[in-house]
């Protein structure tokens, strides 16, 4: 018995480092992914082997364990450890990935790495197990055998991801709705071909930054709280941006769903180039790469909005774009930030696209 399985990589649209804070995304899947073709094997093994890096590991379903020279196969690895530990009788299995995402961009390799997984898992071996139970075990895998302290935007979009719609996920009652973009709309990103470290102290220091304010504050998690009242209370200068950020991030959400029912694409693209400003100065997770990035897409023809997305620290932007702009768009940007900077992004021209699936 055999199946395939392709999970997407993901674009964060607004709501930047809200996931970990109880708050709101706006995020969609995007058309490039990880895909897994499982078979199942009578010796009670794991076999991964990926074709991206021509590489493949061996181990004993009873005896899963971190590896530390094939790190790459710690995602899956940890997927099918999770899913054991949490009660599901899982058999032998070999497991070749292929993928079109490129790694370390800030569009969730990982991620669609641990999902299709765990999709395929899932099929071959019957589970009976939600979607948000599967985004929720994939994240833990990355947590705890993996090592990273990500959120779990990540894996809900990867999982829930629609076509030409952007899903609005609320992390406080992990409920998602869709929100259609307009269909004259694209998503256009650049990676900033810096890539990002998350393993790094940054993203673990920001959460704990996050946490310290809500501590400070009396209250579980941001989310319970307005900007107004972080402007107001008795916070040192650093802890209190980091709250802005959030809490505005949060408000600036609920201001991009109501734009985009409503048809306000300029209102929307404003709410992206604030959303990027709270990152430079407020949250400090941006790198002059990805400002120059912003720079040079804002004002150009076709150009409504523009942020990093993801974590921050390297990785990529988002745009929101008309189509029709897209190569004069691509041309301009790639073109004047080589001059600037000396690097090279690569641009991804992409639109919200459905979430994990068998093929
Ligand atoms: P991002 O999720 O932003 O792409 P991460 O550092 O979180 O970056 O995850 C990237 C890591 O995931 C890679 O270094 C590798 O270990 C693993 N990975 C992702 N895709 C693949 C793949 N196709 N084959 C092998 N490993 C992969
Ligand atoms: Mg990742």
């Amino acid at each position: 018995m055999s199946v395939t399985t392709f999970a997407p990589g993901r674009v964060e649209v607004l709501g930047n480092h809200t996931d970990y804070n109880d708050g709101l995304v706006l995020s969609a899947a995007i058309h490039l992914g990880v895909t897994t073709h499982a078979v199942k094997i009578p010796e009670a093994e794991l076999r991964v082997s990926s074709r991206t890096n021509q590489r493949n590991v061996r181990v004993t379903l009873s005896g899963l364990h971190r590896l530390e020279t094939d790190g790459w196969a710690n995602y899956p690895i940890g997927v099918v450890d999770v899913l054991q530990q949490a009660g599901f009788q899982l058999g032998g299995m070999e497991l070749e990935i292929s993928s079109d995402l490129p790694v370390g961009a800030g569009l969730s390799s990982s991620a669609a790495l641990e999902v299709s997984t765990a999709m395929a898992t899932k099929a071959i071996f019957d589970l009976a197990i939600d979607p948000m139970q599967l985004a929720r075990l994939c994240q833990k895998a990355e947590n705890e055998f993996v090592g990273v302290q990500c959120g779990l935007l990540d894996h809900v979009s990867s999982v829930f991801g629609k076509a030409d719609s952007l899903i609005l996920i609320d992390f406080k009652t992990l409920t998602v709705e869709t929100v259609p973009l307009p269909e004259h709309l694209d998503l256009l990103l650049f990676n900033s071909g810096v890539p990002h470290e998350l393993v790094g102290g940054e993203y673990n220091e920001r959460r704990q930054q996050c946490a310290l304010a809500a501590k400070l504050l009396n209250v579980s998690t941001l989310r319970e709280l307005t900007p107004e009242q972080v402007r107001i209370a008795d916070l040192n200068d650093l802890i209190r941006r980091r709250a802005l950020h959030i809490t505005e991030e949060n408000e600036r959400v609920v201001q991009g769903v109501a734009a985009l029912r409503s048809g306000q694409i300029e209102r929307f693209g404003e709410l992206m180039f604030a959303s990027h400003e709270s990152s430079k100065i407020n949250f400090e997770n941006s790198t002059r790469y990805l400002d120059t990035l912003v720079e040079l897409a804002k004002g150009l023809p076709g150009v409504f909005g523009a942020r990093l997305t993801g974590g921050g620290f390297g990785g990529s932007v988002v745009c929101l774009i008309q189509p029709e702009h897209a190569p004069e768009i691509i041309e301009t940007v790639s073109k004047r930030y080589h001059e600037l900077t000396g690097a090279t992004c690569s641009p991804i021209l992409t639109e919200p696209s459905q979430g994990a699936r068998v093929i």
